[in-house]
């Protein structure tokens, strides 16, 4: 073994494409879709394809490595590094760029389910609209 897997997910095989995809996404300070992923990977100079970046991210979301949200009624994806924070995304409806949300709106309504004996471990929330930039009635 020539360098070291410090710092690489244990029971995941190590390839330079998975590596690059993990790397992108250790830097991004948002989530990104895999067309993002894509083009990011390849601006530091390694070649991939779509459906590569796509085959990483799932092994990568069922190892838990990952967090996959689906956005704009589901017809695309964002992917971010499972760094065990729950948080959501707001996300435009029409530049599509995606806002963090700083708060969880769902934080009240889940000791009422937690009553009717279902345990929830999490949720997920889709949150759209207009950003500053877009609204029209700004
Ligand atoms: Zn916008
Ligand atoms: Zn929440």
């Amino acid at each position: 073994m020539k360098e070291s897997q410090d710092n690489w997910p244990a029971g995941i095989k190590k390839t330079k494409q998975r590596e690059s995809v993990l790397s992108v996404l250790e830097h991004a300070k948002k989530p990104l879709s895999a067309m993002e992923i894509c083009s990011e990977v390849e601006k530091n100079d390694d070649s991939i394809w779509l459906s590569t970046v796509y085959r990483v991210l799932e092994l990568f979301v069922k190892k838990g490595l990952v967090i996959k949200t689906n956005v704009m009624n589901n017809d695309m994806s964002i992917y971010e590094l499972n760094r065990f924070k729950h948080k959501h995304y707001a996300v435009c409806i029409k530049c599509h760029k995606i806002i963090e949300m700083y708060n969880c709106p769902m934080d009240k309504f889940t000791p009422k389910l937690e009553d009717d004996d279902f345990h929830i471990i999490g949720h997920n929330l889709e949150i759209y609209g207009f950003c500053k930039d877009c609204d029209p009635k700004r």
